[in-house]
């Protein structure tokens, strides 16, 4: 169980960020994190283990992709988080968001094994957490995208700690189906990246939607999340391959 002052910090942020919440979700999370604390003693998952900085760090901070929306709208799509090594952002918004049917894509096979076993414990606490509708994929992101059952079949992309922006655009966008949105989710400078994402921008299809900026709940960590839609069909050269994308970023 979280302590009185880490629960009390949770539930003042998550009415910050106008999140119903109910008992279950609050154990979910309870479970999420100490089976994190657990794996993490064999496999390197996270650096932030101590359990207020696990709710300001990891679950606010991935709940904050709500802030790009209105009225909290995110129910009934389907998503893909890019990169999403243990789980973020994407497990905490599932944990109180389950209708959204979520794709966890990440190059490293033993984080999705943490989330395989998580997701299964999430089942088993209650029925309110469906394995359908999550799915849990083992590959790159860049090879991934030229598969037809993945390709432009996706309503939103989240991404966090993953690449620079320029190549996130190349990697996001396959994706996507024309007129949706990539969320990327940035620390505090994005200045530079913003302006050598142009060119990714102009081949691949995309456009700004908007910038959002702003300090985690109760603290002077600084975020931006930045929202680009995806504008046109994306061409069948991108993604490029994984060394051109490395070494010739757009
Ligand atoms: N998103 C998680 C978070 O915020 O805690 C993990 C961030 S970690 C710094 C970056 C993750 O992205 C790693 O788990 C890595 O394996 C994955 N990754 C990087 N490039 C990738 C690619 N091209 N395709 C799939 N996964 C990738």
């Amino acid at each position: 169980m979280f302590q009185a002052e880490s629960k009390n910090y949770l539930i003042r942020a998550l009415d910050s960020l106008n999140i119903n919440h109910k008992e279950i979700n609050i154990l979910a999370l309870e479970l999420f994190y100490s089976n994190l604390i657990d794996w993490n003693k064999n496999i390197n998952l996270t650096r932030i283990t101590e359990e207020k900085d696990f709710l300001i760090k990891h679950v606010i901070d991935s709940l904050t992709i709500l802030k790009a929306f209105d009225n909290n709208k995110l129910e009934n799509l389907k998503i893909i988080d890019i990169g999403t090594g243990p789980g973020f952002p994407s497990l905490p918004f599932w944990i109180f968001f389950p209708n959204n049917k979520i794709t966890l894509l990440d190059s490293v096979k033993k984080k999705l094994s943490f989330i395989e076993n998580t997701i299964i414990k999430l089942n088993k606490l209650d029925n309110f957490y469906n394995l359908e509708n999550i799915e849990i994929v083992h590959s790159r992101a860049e090879d991934l995208a030229h598969n037809i059952n993945y390709r432009e079949k996706f309503d939103l992309s989240l991404n966090r700690a993953v690449a620079s922006l320029n190549i996130l655009i190349e990697l996001n966008l396959p994706f996507l189906k024309t007129s949706s949105f990539m969320l990327a989710m940035k620390s505090d400078k994005i200045e530079d990246e913003i302006k050598s994402s142009n060119n990714s921008l102009n081949k691949i299809g995309g456009k700004i939607e908007k910038i959002i900026n702003f300090n985690l709940f109760g603290t002077d960590i600084k975020r931006n999340i930045i929202l680009i839609k995806k504008i046109k069909k994306t061409l069948k050269t991108y993604p490029r391959k994984t060394f051109l994308i490395k070494e010739k970023p757009l």
